[in-house]
């Protein structure tokens, strides 16, 4: 099953030898929206998810593209996580006035830092090497970072030195055995470089001389958690760690038996590709009603490019960011589907709204009320295709 990838190196152990899990084939670069009646095609670049044979992490192969992530509107999910996550590490003991506190900088904003100033008035952006010389933090906190730097080893590294002695490492990560579990294969995307499973993170962190010793878990894109590590041997005044040995040994349990580092099991995601583009394909192909798409998210452009969707089969593409409105999506031959604002819904009154961020069912029905009201319905694309249930008269799900 191995295969010698030219100038491949693992970014974490520098191993040469690994096993393709999941091939998306020649994809447009995520950042890529075009201008709706740019002529010429698309560029594309491979997009392939390896496990390294000796360490198993699995990670973008290569990435031609070096996108820089665009920035949409911050999801009000993000938002409520950033919270849930600062309130954890404050009832933890590890944010306190006078505590030094750094951020590592993530293209998913959300940032936690935001949410500090009244805590921690002090606190300051971690924007990669040597910008803050010298610091030594009591807790530097890093949410979804980490995935999106390239090389792994030197991340871990600038990580570990802002950490004074006695600091804690704060990370927020979106595991491996939940993309996997929940056949979440569009998690793979130019510019996302790492996908930790726990048990690949606790080695990580035990290499560089850190040991688990807080763990939270919250709901966000299925189940993501938040680890807190320390140097070994230190003792970091964190209230209720003593549970933090148990939590994690039970996610690790959880792993194995799922054989999250196993090739095999990872590469339940390429079964999941084919399901996803073909029953969208499909379900495109015998509706007969007007059909928008709500979201221009990096995260729709490889199902769209699949499935092989155009302005034939979906008018349009909503997104509340002026700065995607009035481009379009890439993708394949056929005519470009546009994006725009959300004025459309009131305009055109979609019989189908396809969300193509799941994660955003709850917030952008609210946001959009005329959807239901004008008789249209929300369909979740993927990983399944979920028709949502109508809200009933009193505003209560019938489901
Ligand atoms: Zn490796």
């Amino acid at each position: 099953m191995s295969t010698v990838v030219p100038e491949w190196r693992c970014r974490w152990c520098r191993s040469d030898r690994a096993t393709v899990v999941l091939d998306l084939g020649a994809q447009p670069a995520a950042d890529l929206f075009p201008e709706p009646e740019d002529p010429s095609p698309d560029p594309v670049h491979p997009l392939r998810m390896v496990m390294c044979d000796r360490c198993r992490l699995a990670q973008l192969e290569h990435d031609p593209t070096g996108p820089e992530e665009p920035r949409g509107v911050e999801p009000a999910a993000l938002v409520a996580q950033a919270r849930s996550g600062v309130a954890d590490l404050l009832a933890a003991g590890l944010l306190h006035p006078g505590a030094w506190v750094g951020e590592m900088r993530s293209p998913h904003g959300g940032s936690w830092l935001e949410h500090l100033p009244e805590i921690v008035p002090d606190a300051v952006l971690l924007d990669g090497p040597g910008t803050v010389p010298g610091i030594a933090a009591d807790l530097v906190i890093d949410s979804l970072g980490l995935m999106h730097e390239p090389d792994q080893r030197a991340a871990w590294d600038l990580r570990v030195d802002a950490l004074a002695p006695d600091g804690v490492l704060a990370l927020h990560v979106h595991p491996l055995s939940v993309i996997v579990r929940d056949g979440m294969w569009n998690a793979l995307r130019h510019g996302h470089f790492a996908y930790y499973s726990l048990t690949v993170l606790v080695e990580a962190a035990r290499a560089v001389g850190l040991v688990p010793v807080g763990l939270w878990r919250y709901p966000l894109y299925g189940g993501t958690r938040l680890v807190a590590l320390a140097r070994e041997g230190s003792r970091p005044a964190l209230a209720g760690a003593e549970s933090a040995a148990g939590l994690v040994a039970a996610e690790l349990v959880v792993e194995a038996a799922a054989g999250t580092t196993e090739p095999s099991s990872v590469q339940e995601l390429q079964r999941q590709v084919a399901r996803s583009a073909s029953e969208l394909r499909h379900w495109l192909d015998v509706r007969t009603g007007s059909v928008v798409a709500y979201g221009a998210a990096s995260r729709a452009v490889a199902l769209f490019a699949l499935a092989g969707v155009t302005a034939d089969d979906v008018l349009a593409v909503v997104d509340a960011s002026p700065a995607k409105q009035g481009r379009a999506m890439p993708g394949g031959p056929g005519p470009r589907v546009p994006v725009l604002g959300p004025d459309l819904f009131a305009e055109v009154r979609p019989d189908r709204v396809l969300l193509l961020v799941p994660d955003l069912l709850d917030e952008v029905r609210s946001a959009h009320p005329e959807v239901e009201a004008f008789g249209g319905r929300w369909v979740v694309a993927e990983p399944e295709l979920v028709e949502v249930e109508p809200l009933s008269r009193d505003g209560g799900r019938l489901r």
